[in-house]
């Protein structure tokens, strides 16, 4: 259903957050190439203004405020008629000695990577439950399956996601509402620049090496897209994509 005024798309729209960078930003870039209006949103709004996207509405907002994604999705909305498929996608990764990080790392890790995806998805489910149809895409992480060394809070974090995924699929699948949950292992993004602790990030780095590096944002969002234009009524449950040489 589009609203009067509304411009005229063929594709529904698409909302990302995490958008400026790394596979938020190249998702947005494979929607937006298959035709796709774009919400993109994130705290750099000049990065998100640079890729220079179709169809795109670019909004600066941080996950931690609910009435920033709201509006953005209200203005994306007028402009693009309802939201199709929101991919909770923003999150730090400060990984650290758990016996030496500053307990705001873990505040800030369960603010942005816990209460951020629910402030996304509550900016959409009810008007996905209305229409009866939508897709919620969370973006947890491997360590959303298993434990890794200096990844505590940030395991906890993903887990979360994993736990909600699990719960908000049972009771979406009556609205005919699809929840896939993606969870990569290494990647190759800026995640990175985000961790203090130089001995965790050398061990991190050692481990990358050895396995020849991550694999690129590009191939996540692929398989992304993929999943989403599967028949409503088919729903890939979790999308799990590390690198082959990873092993763990
Ligand atoms: P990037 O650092 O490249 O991207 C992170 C994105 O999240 C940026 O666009 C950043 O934008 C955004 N972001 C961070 N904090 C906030 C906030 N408070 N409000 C709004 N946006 C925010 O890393 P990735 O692309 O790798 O990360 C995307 C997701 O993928 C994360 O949830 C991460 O945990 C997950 N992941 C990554 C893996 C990897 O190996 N790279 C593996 C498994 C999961 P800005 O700073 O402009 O706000």
């Amino acid at each position: 259903m589009r609203r009067e005024g509304v411009e005229s798309m063929s594709k529904p729209l698409v909302a990302i957050t995490g958008a400026s960078s790394g596979i938020g930003a190249a998702t947005a870039r494979e929607f937006s190439a298959a035709g796709h209006p774009v919400l993109l949103m994130a705290r750099r709004l000049d990065r998100m203004q640079a890729m220079n996207l179709p169809d795109a509405l670019c909004c600066a907002v941080d996950v931690r405020d609910r009435d920033q994604i709201r509006q953005a999705v209200a203005a994306a909305e007028d402009r693009f008629g309802p939201t199709d498929m929101m991919f909770a996608n923003a999150g730090v990764g400060r990984f650290a000695d758990i016996g030496r990080q500053p307990p705001e790392e873990w505040d800030e890790m369960i603010d942005i990577n816990t209460k951020g995806v629910m402030n996304t998805v509550h900016a959409v489910m009810p008007g996905m439950m209305e229409r009866r149809t939508g897709t919620l895409i969370l973006m947890s992480s491997i360590a959303g399956r298993k434990v890794y060394p200096d990844h505590t809070v940030y395991c906890g974090t993903k887990f979360f996601v994993h736990a909600v995924g699990e719960s908000l699929r049972a009771y979406l699948s009556a609205y005919d509402v699809r929840v896939l949950v993606v969870s990569p292992g290494v990647i190759d993004t800026e995640l990175l620049s985000g961790v203090r602790d130089k001995e965790t990030l050398a061990a991190y780095n050692e481990g990358k090496a050895k396995m020849g590096g991550g694999i690129g944002a590009d191939i996540v969002a692929q398989l992304i897209h993929d999943a989403y234009r599967l028949p409503q009524r088919a729903l890939v449950q979790e999308i799990c994509l590390t690198p082959t040489r990873q092993g763990y």
